[in-house]
This record gives C-alpha cells, structure tokens and sequence, in this order.
C-alpha cells in the first residue's frame, strides 16, 4: 500500500470482468477493443488495461502517446490503437512501441511513412474516416486515394478502417442509421480483405446492432454505465466504482449557526455535522453544493454548505458518527445506493466527464 490518503476510489474488479462478459454477449463483431483513455475513465490507466488484456480485451483504445507508453512501458503486448488526431511529435515513439495509429490525412500520412523510411519501420495503421462526426477523419470522398497511398507503400499495414459515432447514446437515432450506411457502403467499395473494420463505440455496441462490423470500441458500457444516462437491468452491466473517504472531523453545531464558505447553509436546529475530505479538487463538482449526499451507517445524509476544494460538510442530525468511521459519497452502503448517474443529474453532468475528471490523487483500490 502507498501513502494513507483519507478519500479513495475502490473498483469492483469482478464487476468490470462481468461487464466485459456483458458486453462480449451482445457483440456481433469477432474483437473488442476497450477504451482506456483519461486513465481508464477515471479506473487507473494500468491496472485496468491489464485486467481488460487479461479478461478478454482484443485491443486498448487510448487517446494519447503517454497513454501508450505506460501501458508499453509495463510490458503489455496487446494491440494499442491511438484514437483520434496523430501528432507529428509522437510518430517515432508510436513506431518504436509498435503502438496502431490513426491515420486521417494524405498530409499525416506522408509523415508517417517519411519517419519510417528514416527509422526503418514499419507502421500498423487504421484509416479514420468521417462518417459525419466532423471531429477527425479524412472525408469519404477522400477516402479511397488515402487508403489507395497506404496500400501501395510497403512501409505500412493497413490493420484497421473506423469511423465514429455521433449520435449513438440515442437509440433509434435516424443519424446514426446513416452513419452505419455510410461507413457500409464504403467497406463494400473497398471489397473483402483482412482489414479490421470498426465503428461502434458503446451506444452502437448496446443500441445499434448493425454498427458492429469486425470490432466495437467500448469504453463506458466496459466501466458499467449506458451512454444514455438509463439502468436497464437486462444488459446485466453495473458500475464497478465507488468514491469513498473516512471522517475527518466532528463537531456539534447550535441552532442558526452559517457553514463553510459564504455561509450558504444555515442550521436550522442543534445538529452533528461532519467533515469529509473530498472536495472539488477530488472532482466532486462545487454544483453539489447543498445537493449531494453520502452514505453513513447506511443512511443517507444531505452535504450542507458549499464544497470546499478538499473538504466538504454533511449534517448528520442524530446519527452516530465517528472521525475514521467510512462514508460513501458514490457506490452502495448497505441497502443505499448514491449512483454515479444520480450525482451527474445533480450536477448537470454526465457519467463521463465525472469519471474523467477523477484526480490522480484518489488513490485507486482495486477488490475482487
Ligand atoms: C472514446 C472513444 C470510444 C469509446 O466510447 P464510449 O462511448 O465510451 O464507448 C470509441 N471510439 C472512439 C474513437 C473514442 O474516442
């Protein structure tokens, strides 16, 4: 164990393995490719693309070179695909760690086979492109010359084609019907080959059955959520992270009396309040201000005041609390549940952009 911190994350490691098998079930496609980008969605980088490689992840989805690097640097040997933008600054590093790279313009791609000319490499590429994303990936009209340039210099192995859904999140999107047209018909242009075809991401994976192809690319639904904010107890996956902290201190507070910054909480009679050492450096967004709860003894407790940077406040009432005792402020206590999707609605947030912004400062605990 590292260095005691007062707040953590705990993953429910058997859950992420049983969301995998979840996921695999609904599958069409032959591989799964798991998005780990933004240290797994919060999961820890690491240890998740381990357990991902060892529990039946075909490929690793990352976002960056460092994201590569670490998972490389560890000895992992699964294919590693870079989604999104290439960078000219990380070419000879993606190609000295035979990491797959995104390839979207004639301009990257000159790049690409000049620096493996130069180091005598060779590069695995997926062509992206642009079904109507309009973020990255060369145009369909494009396309054909840009994947005709790729084939004929030996310097690269067309491993993949992919492109990217906008609208997936949303079931029965008319959009995403048209982007899985789209991407269809150009693989059909293309004709048979061993190139790995993939489009789907979660919500194409969970909604769209028809947007399989070869592989989907699943990063939310692997760490137990559906993009579109719904619990269907069917799919069988569930959240397998929890945010809890211990208490930190303990007090009784009089009737009348303000809480924490601009007194935006006032007690209305004599009462216990707690301290808790989450705050929003923790990512525990300051918009739960005298929203949020925790679980304590497995009894909800409302969070009064504004969150602080590091701390924050709950009114315990009558309840017994203790300094050291363990709070949950996302995750299941007893029969209480705070869900991840509860605390986002709250915040005007989504699953993802929570998880994203969990700080590496909460150590990451990992259970079986
Ligand atoms: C992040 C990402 C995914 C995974 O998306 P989820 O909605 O989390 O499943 C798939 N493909 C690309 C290109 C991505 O950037």
């Amino acid at each position: 164990m590292g260095i005691f911190h007062p707040a953590w994350i705990e993953v429910d490691v058997a859950r992420f393995q049983k969301n995998l098998s979840v996921v695999r079930k609904k599958m069409t496609s032959r591989l799964l490719c798991v998005a780990i980008k933004a240290n797994a969605y919060g999961h820890g980088l690491l240890r998740m693309g381990k357990i991902a490689s060892e529990s039946g992840a075909d490929y690793l989805g990352v976002a960056c070179l460092q994201e590569a690097i670490v998972l490389r640097e560890s000895g992992l040997q699964l294919p590693i695909l870079v989604l999104g933008a290439l960078h000219e600054e990380w070419i000879d590093s993606l190609l000295h760690h035979e990491v797959d790279l995104s390839v979207s313009s004639l301009y990257k791609a000159k790049l690409v086979a000049a620096r493996c000319e130069a180091l005598g490499k060779k590069a695995r590429v997926h062509l992206e492109i642009d079904t109507g994303m309009q973020r990255t990936g060369v145009r369909l009209e494009s396309a054909p010359m840009l994947l005709q340039f790729l084939q004929s210099h030996s310097c690269f192995d067309v491993v993949g084609i992919y492109s990217h859904l906008a609208t997936a999140d949303q079931k029965n999107h008319p959009f995403t019907k048209k982007q899985i047209d789209l991407f269809r018909s150009f693989k059909e242009q293309v004709g048979s080959s061993s190139i790995i075809w993939h489009l789907a991401n979660s919500g194409g994976c969970f909604f769209y059955p028809e947007s399989h192809f070869d592989m989907v690319r699943v990063g939310l639904a692997c760490y137990g959520y559906l993009p579109d904010g719904t619990i269907d107890p069917t799919d069988g996956i569930a959240p397998c992270l929890s945010l809890k902290a211990k208490i930190s201190y303990f007090k009784v507070v009089a009737a009348g009396e303000g809480i924490g910054y601009g007194h935006s909480y006032r007690t209305k009679r004599q009462t216990r309040i707690i301290t808790v050492p989450v705050g929003h450096g923790d990512g525990y967004r300051r918009a739960l201000s005298n929203k949020g709860a925790v679980l304590l003894g497995g009894t909800r407790h409302p969070i009064v005041g504004a969150i602080c940077m590091d701390q924050c406040m709950v009114d315990v009432g009558r309840a017994e609390a203790h300094v050291g005792d363990e709070v949950t402020l996302i995750g299941k206590q007893g029969n209480e549940e705070i869900s991840l999707q509860e605390v986002c609605n709250l915040a005007d947030t989504i699953p993802y952009e929570f998880l994203s912004a969990l700080p590496e400062r909460l150590p990451r605990v990992y259970r079986n």
